[in-house]
């Protein structure tokens, strides 16, 4: 089954894409790795996110590798390092990127945490790839509430169009005030470590109702986040058989009972919380 989501500029996507980090590291796994991938976007896996900061480059070059010759099949997602995130820098980072991509545009260009550099002179920098043609558009990723709501008095930031943030059923702080408010924006949330890095699936109740579907654990956590509106999970998987099975993580529907047991296990948030960041 396949679920999209819409950027306020009306592109859609789909809901759940794949991760990278740490891919491309371990060159005894890169021919399994580029596999995976290949396979993920057979089967719809289509959005790609990395980062110039995963393996010093290594990430976006095997994602190059893989994209070489169906770069149209997929929706590119890039990070710049907060501090490369300058107007001086952020352009030559950007080449850098495009260039171990093996592509000459990303989709979607994120600044990866605020660093030194004022959020001001990040948006301009971002405005200018977008006059050339390098990115389609941009966004942030582990803005809390505060620096979010900091960022829309910027002249140009209400093009922001997404927040990429660390969101599954073990952290759902996001729930309480950032996924709402961006969800009235219509600004999707990217959902990272959406398994819990691998540790959520070793729970016993996740265990369980992926037992009652006859279903992999993690389908359950990745139907778990995107059950929210406006939700694009990006789950990192190195192996064809992981991919295949997160592939179909769409295709459960909790009932009232899972819904309620989940909740106990893992409860919402109930008032403001500090923002969970690896
Ligand atoms: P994750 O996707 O929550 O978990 C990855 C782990 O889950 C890996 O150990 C993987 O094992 C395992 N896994 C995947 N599918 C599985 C399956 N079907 N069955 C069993 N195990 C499975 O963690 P993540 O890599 O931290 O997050 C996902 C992506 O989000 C990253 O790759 C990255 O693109 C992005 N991210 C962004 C930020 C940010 O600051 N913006 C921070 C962290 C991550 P195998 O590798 O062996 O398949």
């Amino acid at each position: 089954m396949t679920r999209l989501v819409t950027f306020a500029d009306g592109t859609t996507v789909p809901a759940l894409g794949q991760g990278t980090w740490e891919i491309g590291d371990d060159p005894a796994w890169r021919d399994e790795e580029q596999q995976a991938l290949a396979r993920g976007i057979d089967l719809g896996l289509t959005l790609i996110d990395t980062a110039e900061l995963y393996g010093d480059g290594r990430s976006e070059r095997l994602v190059g590798e893989v994209i070489a010759g169906r770069r149209d099949e997929v929706f590119l997602v890039s990070k710049v390092r907060p501090d490369n995130a300058s107007e001086m820098k952020m352009m030559l980072a950007c080449e850098k990127s495009l260039e171990r991509l093996g592509t000459d545009r990303l989709d979607l260009y994120l600044l990866h945490w605020e660093g030194n550099v004022p959020l001001e002179e990040t948006v301009e920098a971002f405005r200018e790839l977008v006059d050339e043609g390098m990115i389609a558009r941009w966004g942030v990723s582990n803005l809390d509430m505060r620096t979010m709501e900091r960022l829309m008095e910027i002249e140009g930031a209400e093009d922001c169009a997404v927040n990429q943030l660390l969101y599954n059923l073990g952290s759902r702080g996001v729930e309480f005030d950032l996924l709402p408010w961006m969800q009235a924006r219509d600004m999707p949330m990217m959902a990272y470590s959406p398994l819990g890095r691998g540790e959520l699936l070793e729970q016993p109740l996740i265990r369980d109702i992926a037992n009652r579907h006859s279903a992999d654990p993690a389908q359950v956590a990745l139907a778990a986040v995107l059950r929210h509106d406006g939700v694009i999970a990006i789950p990192k998987a190195s192996s064809v058989e992981h991919v295949e099975a997160n592939a179909d993580a769409l295709e459960i529907q909790f009932d009232l009972e899972d819904i309620e047991r989940l909740d106990e296990a893992f409860p919402p948030p109930t008032r403001e919380t500090p923002l969970d960041i690896i």
